[in-house]
Parts: C-alpha cells; structure tokens; sequence
C-alpha cells in the first residue's frame, strides 16, 4: 500500500543511525552486529534501513522475524550480499516455504526439534548454515536446557561438529543485568550450553546473547555478535529507575511531523467530537492531520505535545483521521502550520510513551502505511 498523506510523515535522519551504530561500535569494539530490524525495521521502513546499514555502515548481518520480512528484503536488494536470520515464524515445516531459505540465501534461527530434524536429514539443507537458540529462562522459543544433550547426539548421529551460531534471549534486560537473578541465571546457563557443545567436540563459530537493554549496561562483550534493535533507533529499554546503569546516549532517529487542518477557540465545556466530550478548559483546539488510522493511538488522549514549545494535550477522542490538541487561552496555532508530534528530544519521546501507555518499541512501530517515511542524509 503506497503511503497517502502528504502534509505527515515520519522523518528518519540516517545520519543519527549512524552516529548510533558508531555510538555502538565504539563500547563494542570486538563483537560484530546482528542488526534487529524486523517488524518493518522497528516502523522505521524495513529496506531503507538495511540498505543504509549495509552500504554506508558496513553491517553485514540481520535479524528479521518472519520469512516474508526476509523474502521483502531480498526482492528489494537483490544484489546487496549481507546475510539475514529469520527468528521466529520460520514456516519451515512446509516443504514449499522451507526451499525458499535455500533460493534466497537465508539463515533459520532453529529452536524447534522439527526443524532441526529436516535441516539434519534432509540433504538439500546440507550447506544451510546451522543457527540454534537455546531456551534459557525466555521461556517462549528456543531448546530447553534438557534438551541439550538430545541435540548434541542429533548433530552427531549426522555427522555435524560445527554450529555456524548459537544465541539465546534475556528476558529481563531491561533490569540490573548484575543483580537480577533471573538474567544472571540465563546468563549462566547459556555458559552450560556452550561448554556442553564444546566438549562434546562441536565447534561453535559464532554466538549471540545480548539485546538492547544488555548492552546498554556493557555486558555480553565476551560472545562474537550482539544483537542491538531498539537502542540503534534511539530510545532506551531500561526501566527508568535504572538509567543510571546505562552508558548509552542513543539519538532518536524519527521524528513525527503532521499538518494542522484547523484551530478555533473553544470554552470549558464545549461538547467535542465522537461522544460530545466536553472541552477540559478555555483555549485553542488544534486540529491535526492525524488519528488512529495513522497510528495514533486512541490512548493518546490526555498524552502532551507542544507547538513552538507550548505544552498542549490531546482531548477529546481521537478520530481515524484527525486528533484534538488543546492548548492554553492565546496560543498561536494556525491552519496550514506544521505540527510536530515528536522530534528527537529522547525525553520527550520516552515521556510520551509512558503517557499513552505504550513501550516505546510501539510508538513508530503502531504508525500504518499511511504514514509516509521520508529519509534524511547529510
Ligand atoms: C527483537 C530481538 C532482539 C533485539 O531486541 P531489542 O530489545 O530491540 O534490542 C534481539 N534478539 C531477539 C531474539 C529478538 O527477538
């Protein structure tokens, strides 16, 4: 679906995704970046963010979640050579999908016993790269611990002594990596795992661990690869009561820009829109050239933005197309100016994610297609 609004779109400055991916580099200057851009490269356009990471920044390696995330990418850049795992809806248990990993060139994140046996003993996926999760206290996909052994003696029963990548998922890395017991455990455990597989004469080339919210706070720098998504966008996924664990300073890399339609002065009590609900205060209602059919949220309401830097909030119900902002008695806000629903100031950003009760993995991910994305590059 092509994107139809012209006056509204999601500005992505390039330049900040770069100064993060070097930001990144920087801390982590021994691991190489399996870069997380599923779900439409976290809102931010899927192919524009990975022919820019690819060809500008040298990453060569990313993580999509579904088949047909991984297939876009390759009809899009058909010559561009990186490499791309698919982690969780995999749909390789249907013979007809399961070919496309070979004729596109993809790397399944196996975490399912099934899988693993066609990957073994199917010989046309002799030469797919062998990636295995392990479940160490996600407890969503990934073998479990007990299954350990049970894998090692597939691999070996056909044949295999080599893991091209072994990964497993934190479940709380957005809290104390150090302190919390269950990312200290999984923590732990993946060790077993890799002592287990190494001693059984299995060599593992390459291994991942860490999301955002652990490398945020520095750790995981002993595994090959790292597996950022959310910080190279700009926001962070720490909890706010530990903010102070992180040395990362991620840039917001969108902002949100709409159009107002419309301004009139209304009274405290004026019926708006949907429902007739009644105007909180005195002042100036701005309309804009968003609502939910764009990605804003009906649980934007009651949530802040500013015009020129005046505080205003959105009122009444948010509509499929437009939204009310009210603002302060005199407040200059007219028909035809630009509006912006976020730039890059990260408190603001993280500030409008708790008012509207998302994560801010949400907010540019909720945007719909009518939203179009536009990219900025000094
Ligand atoms: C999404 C995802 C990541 C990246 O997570 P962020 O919190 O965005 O950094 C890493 N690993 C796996 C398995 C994921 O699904």
């Amino acid at each position: 679906m092509e994107a139809s609004r012209f006056g509204s779109y999601l500005l992505v400055d390039l330049n900040k995704l770069k100064s993060n991916i070097e930001a990144l580099r920087e801390e982590y200057s021994q691991n190489k970046i399996l870069f997380m851009v599923k779900a439409d490269g976290y809102g931010h356009g899927l192919v524009e963010i990975v022919k820019f990471a690819f060809e500008k920044m040298d990453v060569k390696e990313f993580g999509v979640a579904t088949l047909g995330e991984a297939m876009t990418l390759r009809k899009h850049l058909p010559t561009l050579a990186f490499e791309i795992f698919v982690f969780s809806d995999l749909q390789f248990q249907k013979k007809d999908l399961a070919e496309f990993y070979l004729e596109n060139r993809l790397i399944p994140v196996i975490s399912h016993t099934e899988d693993l046996k066609t990957i073994l003993e199917d010989s046309q996926f002799a030469n797919i790269p062998l990636c295995l999760k392990f479940n160490t206290g996600m407890n969503r996909l990934g073998f479990g611990l007990d299954q350990v052994d049970e894998v090692i003696s597939q691999l070996k029963s056909h044949g295999r002594t080599n893991v091209f990548h072994l990964m497993s998922h934190f479940a709380n890395a957005s809290m104390p990596m150090d302190k919390n017991n269950r990312n200290i455990w999984q923590h732990e455990r993946f060790d077993e795992v890799k002592q287990k597989l190494s001693s059984s004469g299995i060599k593992v080339e390459s291994t991942s661990l860490a999301n955002s919210g652990a490398l945020e706070q520095g750790f995981c720098k002993e595994e090959t690869h790292i597996r950022p998504g959310l910080m190279l966008y700009g926001p962070t996924s720490l909890a706010p009561q530990h903010l102070e664990r992180s040395w990362w300073k991620g840039q917001v890399i969108s902002q949100l820009k709409t159009t107002v339609i419309s301004s009139f002065e209304v009274k405290k009590g004026d019926p708006l829109g949907y429902n007739s609900i009644p105007a909180p205060e005195e002042g100036v209602v701005a309309i804009i050239a968003m609502g939910y059919g764009d990605g804003i949220s009906t649980r934007y309401k009651g949530a802040t933005l500013y015009h020129k830097g005046v505080p205003g909030k959105i009122c009444a119900k948010v509509c499929m197309d437009m939204t009310y902002i009210l603002f302060p008695v005199g407040t200059k806000v007219e028909r035809g100016e630009e509006f912006t629903i976020w730039d890059g100031d990260s408190d603001k950003f993280m500030q409008l994610s708790h008012e509207t009760q998302t994560i801010p993995y949400e907010l540019v991910i909720q945007l719909t297609t009518r939203v179009p994305r536009i990219y900025q590059l000094d």
